[in-house]
């Protein structure tokens, strides 16, 4: 989806800033590619195949049987439960985070400890630490956060890697993992290899490669029997022909990659001025998305902006104070986008004010 659905006559164009996709196609070659694989779509994938495999260990350093790959990173959360073995046991999360961990955890029973974000939306190692339990099975930390999009700094991450207890998975989500690099965040993986007990950190080809629509992430594991775990209760054939001939051709063109997520990252700092000209106080962001606390007076603001075509993702935050304060978070977009999300919180905010 490269912009705005065409409109009919009264209905504004729709602009699709709830999912974090990225606003660019993939690189031209990643087209080619997946044409050329769909003429093959009469034969089952090859999801281990050492073309792909090979290009991630050159472009994580890492050696391919440590590496899993997966449609989207999605399907690493669902298979974590079984992997860990945390069937009726609990876990520790950020509060807020990626949704699907909690799906998930419904799914298999999971007692989840939700620990609230620092004010600046980041994740707040030591209370995630002081929330692990006995009868933890798994600990898992996105950064940048997903909705928040604050980075963890490398004291942060070792705080994290020796805190969790060997005997429990530590999962760090770095689906955003290219644009945490662009906005000067530190390597995690070195730091995730001291970890004396098992980790995963697990990417994606949704948003700095723009590939969300052909579901495609990896997994890097702390040791080749991790990994073996987790390849042995993936479905068979999860990964699409499609996808695979993609992430080949797209690990091929890393420039166009860069160049997508600079232009991002410079529009998402477009994007959070406009919001605190506009009197609104976003988090700081390492991700291609921006979220905000929604002020008292705006009401139901995603609701209002959706109303002016401009889908946005609403959630809840702990507050200072405690309860829930009501946040939004907006994708970055094009300029085009972006333009379009100012005038119309223009537009809702001073109907509300
Ligand atoms: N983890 C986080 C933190 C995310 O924000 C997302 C996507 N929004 C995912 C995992 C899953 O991404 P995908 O399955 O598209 O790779």
């Amino acid at each position: 989806m490269t912009g705005p659905i065409a409109s009919k006559t009264t209905t504004p164009a729709v602009r699709r800033l709830h999912l974090n996709e990225s606003p660019l196609p993939p690189a031209p070659g990643v087209v080619a590619a997946i044409a050329a694989a769909a003429a093959r779509v009469n034969r089952y994938p090859e999801p281990d195949c050492p073309l792909l495999l090979g290009a991630l260990s050159d472009y994580t350093g890492v050696s391919a049987d440590r590496i899993v790959v997966t449609s989207g990173s999605n399907e690493l959360l669902h298979l974590l439960p079984l992997i860990s073995d945390a069937h009726g046991a609990e876990m520790v999360v950020p509060d807020p985070s990626f949704p699907t961990y909690r799906k998930v955890a419904g799914f298999f029973d999971i007692t989840v400890h939700g620990v609230p974000v620092m004010a600046d939306g980041r994740p707040d190692v030591d209370a995630l630490l002081a929330a692990v339990t006995p009868g933890c099975r798994m600990v898992c930390v996105p950064s940048p956060n997903n909705p928040t999009g604050g980075l963890l700094s490398a004291d942060e991450i070792e705080r994290l890697v020796a805190g969790v207890p060997e005997t429990m998975l530590l999962h760090f989500d770095e689906a955003y993992y290219e644009f945490g690099r662009q906005a000067g965040g530190v390597e995690a993986l070195p730091i995730l290899e001291k970890r004396k007990g098992p980790w995963m950190t697990s990417r994606s080809f949704s948003k700095a490669f723009g590939l969300a629509g052909l579901r495609l992430g990896y997994t890097i594991a702390s040791s080749a029997d991790l990994a073996r775990r987790a390849r042995g209760l993936r479905p068979n054939f999860s990964v699409n022909a499609l996808a695979v001939a993609a992430g080949v051709a797209a690990l091929a063109a890393p420039e166009h990659m860069r160049a997508t997520v600079a232009q991002v990252a410079a529009e998402r700092e477009r994007l959070s001025d406009g919001l605190r000209a506009a009197g609104l106080a976003p988090f700081p962001s390492a991700a291609n998305f921006v979220a905000f606390p929604v002020p008292e007076g705006d009401g139901d603001l995603a609701a209002r902006l959706t109303a002016q075509g401009i889908l946005t993702t609403a959630f809840q935050i702990p507050g200072q104070l405690g309860g829930q304060v009501a946040a939004v978070r907006i994708t970055v977009g094009t300029r085009e986008d972006t333009d379009a999300v100012f005038e119309a919180l223009a537009a809702c905010r001073g109907s509300e004010r």
